[in-house]
Parts: structure tokens; sequence; C-alpha cells
């Protein structure tokens, strides 16, 4: 298979002004590109050729090729979570869930934030559950990926510097603290 990188669902300047339409155009345009590009030449001819992303995910050893196939389904599903209609809270279950979890939802904001400040180096802040609907805040350096894991992947703040340094150079807090105005809790709830 040869894996396509899908349109984004919004102008490459909908995110303004939390996300620069010059960080989309690198971020999408020449990061994840790069991440799918390397991942159709990393395949090609070996058994990986012809599987599903996420079992690429769960199955390949650790190396390069592990590596871009994670940052290639990564990067889709940040930029599929983020929506110039985003922000507000989750509803529902998943809101049941993250008061039960976390203890409410500024306590997660909260946590979730200091996971991806915590984080040396590159990586991904995720919001996960469990096969019991348990959810987790984790530190995933890299490409690291929850699927890998057995666990749900629900949300996710891309941590790794290009992300964010742009438009806010050093201050990764101020980043992901405004990554909530553009989370769209209603594409999290149908993955929960
Ligand atoms: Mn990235």
């Amino acid at each position: 298979m040869k894996y396509t990188q899908p349109d984004l669902p919004y102008d490459i300047n909908a995110l303004e002004p939390t996300i620069s339409e010059r960080t989309v155009d690198f971020h999408y345009g020449k990061h994840e590109k790069a991440y799918i590009d390397n991942l159709n030449k990393l395949i090609k001819g070996t058994e990986y050729e012809d599987m599903e992303l996420e079992e690429i995910i769960e199955q390949a050893p650790e190396g390069a090729l592990l590596n871009n196939a994670s940052q290639a389904w990564n990067h889709i599903f940040y930029f599929f979570t983020l929506s110039p209609d985003g922000g507000g809270k989750p509803t529902g279950r998943l809101a049941q869930a993250i008061d039960r979890d976390f203890g409410s939802f500024d306590e997660f904001k909260k946590a979730f934030v200091d996971a991806g400040i915590g984080l040396f180096g590159s990586g991904w802040v995720w919001l996960a559950s469990d096969s019991n609907g348990k959810l987790f805040i984790i530190q995933g350096l890299n490409a690291q990926n929850p699927l890998r894991d057995g666990l749900q992947p629900l949300l996710t703040f891309d941590v790794w510097e290009h992300a964010y340094y742009l438009d806010y150079q050093n201050r990764r807090a101020d980043a992901l603290n405004k990554l909530w105005d553009i989370v769209d809790w209603s594409i999290i709830e149908s993955r929960y």
C-alpha cells in the first residue's frame, strides 16, 4: 500500500491565531509529508507493504520504519483533532470519565499541559484509554504512540519544537495552553 497524506479538514490559515498559517505550512506541508514519504520508501518490498498503519505501529521492531509510521499516524491524528470551531469542554461519558480520573476538567488540563512541559526533548503528550475506559495521560518520547501499548489514543499535543517554535519560540507552556482553544471535543468523544 502507498500511504497518501490526507487533506487538512480546514484551510491552512484556519487555526490562526493559535497556530499560524506559516506553522501549519511547515508542520503539515513539510514535516508530516516527509514522514509519510519516508514511510512509503521504507515499506517498499517488505512484509509491512500491505499493512494498515496501525498494524505497523503495533508490530514493527524499533527503528526507522516504526518511527516514520508512528510519526505519520501521530501527525494525521493531531491535525484531525484540531478545528477552528474547537474549544469548550467535553460532554457526556468522556466528561464524566475525566472528572472521575482527574478530579475535574481544569485539573485534567493542568496535568496534561504539565506532562507536555515536563517531557524532556521531543515527543507527544497523550490522553488515552484502556479497554475499561480508564483514562491515562502519557508522555511519549519522540515517535511513541499508545497503540503500541494496547491503549486507545484520544487526544495528543505535539511537543516537538517544530510544532510551536515559529509562533511561540521557547514558550512551550504558552503554546500548549493555547491549543485548548482549537481542540475539537466532539471528535475526541467519538474516539472514546
Ligand atoms: Mn510534529
